[in-house]
C-alpha cells in the first residue's frame, strides 16, 4: 500500500477541525472571483476521481480505522452534486464506519442553493454536519462590492435550508471587508441576517489583504480605501452588540491582533470590555504593524 494521501495545492480547514482526518476530495475554488482572497492562488477547481479518493481511505483505514471526523479539502467540496458526496459518504462508511464519523467541509451559499431540502437531509444523515461557510458579511452591498457571488437574501434562504435539513454550520465573517466609514453599516445589517439564523459559529477574521489580490490593487489605485484598525474593533464591538442569536464568537486567528472568544449571549458584556480595553490600549500604529507583519493567513 502507498501511504501516501494525495493532496493537490494549498490545503486550509477551520481551526477548530484541527484534529478532523483530512481527505481531498476536491482542490481549489469553483469561483475564484472574491476580490480579497489570494488562499488557492492560481490553482485551479479539481475534483477528486473516485479511485484517488478510495485509494487515500484505505490509507485512513490503516492508520485512523475509528477517525471521528473527517474534514473534506477544497475550498467548497460542498459544490458536488448529491449524488456524487453521498457515494463519497458511503465509501467513507466503508473504510471507517466503525468510529461513526461525521463529515465536514467548506461550502459557498451557492452550492447549497443547487440542493433540495430533501438532498440535504439525505446527506445529514449520511453523517455531514457542522459544516463551514465564509459568509464573510451578512450585508448584500459589501458582498457585490467584493463579489462573494450572493446577497444576504441568499445567505437567509440557503442556511434556512440546512437548518431545516438539521445540518449545523459554522460561519465567518471578515471584518474590514466594507472599507473604511462604512464597517458600522456591514456589522448592523450583518447581524440582521444573522439573527434570522442559528450559526453554531462565527469565526471572525480581519481583512488582510496580500498583492496578488485585487483588492490589493485598488487599494494601490486608490479605488478601495482600507478600514483603520480602531475602525475594525468599532464594526466588531457594533456586530457583538446586535448579534440577538445564541452562538459561539471564535477571535483566534492570526489575522486578529487580540484574540477572543465567547459564547452569546453569556459573555457578550466580557467581550465588549475586552475589545474596548484593547482599543484603547494598542495604538493604530502598533495595530497596523502587526497586520503588515502577516505574512500568511
Ligand atoms: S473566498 Fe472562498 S469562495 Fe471566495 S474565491 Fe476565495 S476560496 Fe473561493
Amino acid at each position: 500500500m502507498n501511504p501516501q494521501l494525495h493532496f493537490d495545492g494549498p490545503v486550509w480547514r477551520p481551526p477548530y477541525e484541527a484534529t478532523s482526518q483530512l481527505l481531498q476530495v476536491t482542490a481549489g475554488c469553483t469561483w475564484h472571483k472574491c476580490k480579497f482572497c489570494t488562499l488557492y492562488g492560481s490553482h485551479k477547481f479539481r475534483m477528486s476521481p473516485m479511485e484517488e479518493i478510495e485509494s487515500d481511505l484505505k490509507v485512513i483505514h490503516f492508520y485512523q480505522p475509528r477517525a471521528r471526523r473527517i474534514f473534506l479539502t477544497g475550498a467548497n467540496p460542498f459544490v458536488l452534486t448529491t449524488d456524487r458526496l453521498t457515494d463519497i459518504a458511503l465509501l467513507i462508511r466503508k473504510y471507517i464506519g466503525e468510529g461513526k464519523p461525521t463529515i465536514g467541509c467548506f461550502a459557498r451559499i451557492t452550492d447549497i442553493s443547487r440542493k433540495s431540502v430533501e438532498d440535504l437531509r439525505q446527506l445529514h444523515h449520511l453523517g455531514f454536519d457542522y459544516i463551514t461557510i465564509g459568509v464573510e458579511s451578512g450585508d448584500s452591498e459589501t458582498l457585490a462590492r467584493v463579489n462573494k457571488g450572493y446577497t444576504a437574501e441568499d445567505i437567509t434562504a440557503q442556511c434556512l435550508k440546512l437548518e431545516e435539513a438539521d445540518i449545523h454550520y459554522n460561519m465567518f465573517y471578515l471584518v474590514g471587508l466594507a472599507g473604511h466609514g462604512l464597517g458600522t453599516r456591514n456589522a448592523l445589517r450583518s447581524a440582521e441576517t444573522f439573527n434570522r439564523l442559528r450559526p453554531a459559529s462565527i469565526g471572525i477574521l480581519s481583512l488582510t489583504l496580500f498583492p496578488d489580490s485585487p483588492l490589493y490593487r485598488e487599494v494601490r489605485e486608490g479605488q478601495f480605501r482600507e478600514a483603520t484598525e480602531h475602525e475594525r474593533f468599532d464594526e466588531l464591538i457594533g456586530l457583538i452588540k446586535n448579534l440577538k442569536c445564541r452562538t459561539h464568537i471564535l477571535g483566534r486567528t492570526v489575522s486578529n491582533p487580540v484574540p477572543f472568544t465567547g459564547f452569546l449571549p453569556t459573555d457578550r458584556s466580557k467581550l465588549l470590555h475586552d475589545l474596548r480595553t484593547a482599543k484603547e490600549r494598542l495604538s493604530e500604529e502598533q495595530l497596523r504593524a502587526y497586520r503588515n507583519s502577516i505574512e500568511s493567513l
